[in-house]
């Protein structure tokens, strides 16, 4: 049996027979790993005070290496009762979370996705003024965090490089750019949506306006499904 102490975020409840309920987390040291919480329906009181996503828990867990681990206990220890001040900024954290349900695998942690989904969660908790443009920042950071990077500078089919001041037709599922001599795609970016997408890649303040931050979002939306299995929405 293997002693799991971490730092980790809901990403899941589901309600499990009449009294209990299936929590999944993502946690820092050991990447998805879920727990039947026994009473959960009634009170989630015993485990430190509730099972809300955004906040950072910190759990001690016992794995026997089954499909569920055992939840010894758990307590908040980064309240950010700020993401659920406004829709937008609420909306935009579940999201986040959603995508990292899917990119991280079970029992594999994913320090880097971890950090960028936290910074995106401190971000909207200090209430962001743009949630859309921060989501879309994290997104493209979240896609390179877990080696799903999409490459926004040359062709994946071909490999030519991309002209920094030319539109590039980009095609999500398939990974990044496509040019024109490979049969181009239907979604363009500009070049500043593209320059500031790749600042954004490489961990940058995201520099979208909220037009471009939705351009984004859609061409990340397609690279989630392809990748995490996660339908569009
Ligand atoms: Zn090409």
């Amino acid at each position: 049996m293997k002693h799991i102490e971490s730092d980790a975020l809901v990403v899941r409840t589901i309600a499990y027979g009449e009294a209990d309920i299936i929590a999944t987390f993502i946690t820092e040291s050991s990447g998805k790993l879920s727990a039947l919480i026994r009473g959960g329906r009634k009170s989630t009181r015993r485990v430190g005070g509730g099972l809300e996503p955004f906040h950072t828990m910190r759990l001690r867990l016992d794995d026997r290496g089954g499909e569920l681990v055992t939840l010894k206990d758990a307590r908040i220890v980064r309240v950010r009762a700020g993401v659920t001040a406004s829709l937008a900024t609420l909306e935009a954290a579940g999201t986040a979370l959603r995508w990292l349900r899917h990119l991280v695998p079970p029992r594999h942690p994913e320090p880097a996705a971890w950090a960028t989904t936290l910074g995106l969660l401190d971000a909207l908790d200090g209430g962001s003024a743009e949630p859309r443009v921060d989501l879309a920042g994290a997104a493209l950071r979240l896609l390179a965090d877990v080696g799903y990077a999409l490459d926004l500078a040359r062709c994946v089919v071909c490999g030519k490089p991309c002209p920094d001041d030319k539109p590039a037709g980009v095609d999500a599922a398939r990974g990044g750019l496509v040019c024109h001599a490979c049969g181009g795609a239907r979604q363009v970016l500009t070049p500043g949506v593209r320059r500031a997408a790749l600042a954004a890649q490489r961990g940058e303040r995201a520099a979208f306006t909220r037009d471009e931050a939705e351009q984004v979002l859609a061409m990340v939306a397609v690279a989630m499904a392809a990748h995490g299995g996660i339908a569009p929405k």
